[in-house]
């Protein structure tokens, strides 16, 4: 159980994010990019991934429209992306999809635990499974983006 204080703290993260998301908008310069779509709520949007030569992760951004999980999930995963070796973030976003479907979820080697933490706002959705892809969908288009998946529309599945 969350205690509501912690439950009122967590709406307004998404909130906040949802009103006004981080690096929302086509960047000038960008190496990759895919498009989302989650049917079941109508979230759309596609991510933008500035891959530096190293192969990490230099500038993320996105644009689209969905529900405040959605919107809220891509802010911050696009905060939180920058310098990241591509491992770094796969292993976050497994990490993220692990907590988003159980609560006894681990951090996976390499996963940024303070970004994990950060995360845990949006994993309230694993009491309603059909929000779960509202909430991971910008990461399912990073991963396609990122191994260069780009012309394929990543459709989350039911
Ligand atoms: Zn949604």
């Amino acid at each position: 159980m969350i205690d509501p204080e912690l439950r009122q703290l967590y709406q307004e993260v998404i909130l906040d994010h949802g009103r006004s998301p981080r690096n929302c908008g086509k960047p000038d310069q960008f190496t990759c990019e895919a498009q989302g779509n989650n049917p079941m709520c109508g979230d759309r949007l596609t991510v933008y991934i500035d891959l530096a030569d190293d192969g990490s992760i230099r500038e993320a951004a996105f644009e689209g429209r969905g529900c405040a999980i959605s919107m809220a999930s891509a802010s911050m995963m696009t905060e939180m992306l920058k310098g990241k070796s591509r491992a770094e973030a796969e292993a976050l976003f497994r990490s993220f999809q692990a907590l988003c479907t159980s609560d006894a979820a681990e951090a996976e080697d390499g996963a940024d635990v303070d970004a994990l933490e950060r995360l845990q706002v949006l994993a309230g959705v694993r009491a309603f499974p059909v929000r779960v892809k509202c909430a991971t969908l910008p990461w399912h288009t990073m991963q396609a983006a990122v191994s260069g998946q780009g012309g394929q529309e990543v459709t989350t599945e039911l």
